[in-house]
């Protein structure tokens, strides 16, 4: 069962500013009580290599179990923690927790070891068997700009990472176009310090925001992220179709990596092989799964999504 946060960011116009405020305020002391007694969750959402059909990596994505309103959504709450600054204590909760399930997921499948099972589902549309993969699992954490504000905070994730003992390089740091366009000075900079930790950043939601091609050459980054948006409609649209075509073949071009997301469909799977994505995620194969159910999911031979 789902609440919904009755949030101050979907407030209509005709409630009173001082309303607005208070309830904002109410939010943000929650929050603060959430950070405290650890009221947040990662679920884990499967990465299908487009090729093999097996799991790659998973996305972390942030819960609140909320002690009256129950599974709290993201998007429900993320707004105002990066407006109070509160997303940077959470970010840090997220970046620990998430380096610890990926240790997990190592461990269980095996360092760097293959294979694992393919999707049952892929399995039937590949057209040939999974190949062994060597790859180890990756582990894909959203970061907010806020958290990248201080250069300091960024020596604190690298430290983090260092100190996990996980490698670097199986560390995916998703960030948006927002950072790039605020202040592309700083963003450059604190990419390439991300960088020289070892860990690899990913374009989030590529494809939506203010998208200047421009920054794909300007800022190094190791991985596209297709939004949702262009998957949902590229099974029926030729148009999304042809744009997802031409992000892959770019991405291509300059040596990056593409994930699909929000995969649904049969059919958009079927059209992002067909176009040379690398890799996807989404409901058809997966939804994001608590930490016990994403270990099972690692665990079971048989796997049917
Ligand atoms: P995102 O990073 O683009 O994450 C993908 C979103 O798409 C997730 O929503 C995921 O549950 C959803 N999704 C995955 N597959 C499908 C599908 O097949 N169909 C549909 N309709 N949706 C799908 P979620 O978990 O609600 O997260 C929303 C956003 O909140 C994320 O978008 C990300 O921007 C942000 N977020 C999540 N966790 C964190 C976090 O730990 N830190 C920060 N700063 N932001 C986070
Ligand atoms: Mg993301
Ligand atoms: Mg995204
Ligand atoms: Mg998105």
């Amino acid at each position: 069962q789902q609440f919904m946060l009755q949030h101050a960011d979907t407030v209509d116009a005709r409630q009173p500013l001082e309303q607005k405020a208070r309830r904002d305020l109410a939010t943000e002391k929650e929050i603060q009580q959430a950070i405290e007694e650890q009221q947040f969750e990662l679920h884990y959402q499967p990465i299908i290599s487009m090729r093999g059909g097996q799991t790659i990596g998973f996305e972390a994505l942030l819960r609140w179990r909320h002690p009256r309103r129950g599974l709290v959504y993201p998007t429900e709450f993320i707004p105002l923690a990066e407006r109070t600054g509160q997303i940077v204590a959470i970010g840090r909760w997220v970046l620990g927790e998430a380096l610890n399930a990926l240790k997990a997921f190592q461990m269980l499948v095996g360092r760097g070891s293959g294979p694992r099972p393919p999707l049952t589902a892929l399995a039937e549309a590949a057209p040939e068997p999974a190949p062994r993969s060597r790859t180890p699992l990756f582990m894909s954490i959203n970061i907010s700009a806020r958290q990248l504000f201080e250069l300091q905070e960024i020596d604190a994730i690298g430290d983090a990472v260092m100190a996990s003992g996980v490698d670097p390089k199986q560390v995916k740091l998703e960030i948006t176009e927002s950072l790039l366009v605020d202040d592309p000075v700083h963003a450059q900079a604190a990419i390439q310090l991300l960088r020289e930790y070892g860990m690899r950043i990913a374009l989030d939601d590529f494809g939506t925001g203010y998208s200047s091609l421009s920054y794909l050459h300007q800022f190094p980054m190791d991985t596209l992220k297709i939004d949702q948006r262009f998957v949902s409609t590229m099974g029926r649209d030729p148009k999304s179709y042809r744009i997802v075509r031409a992000i892959v073949g770019l991405a291509e071009e300059l040596g990056m990596e593409t994930i699909a997301e929000g995969i649904e469909r049969n059919n958009q799977l079927a059209a992002l092989r067909e176009i040379g994505c690398d890799a996807g995620q989404g409901y058809l194969m997966s939804r994001p799964a608590s930490f016990r159910e994403a270990r099972r999911l690692l665990q079971q031979k048989q796997v049917r999504w």
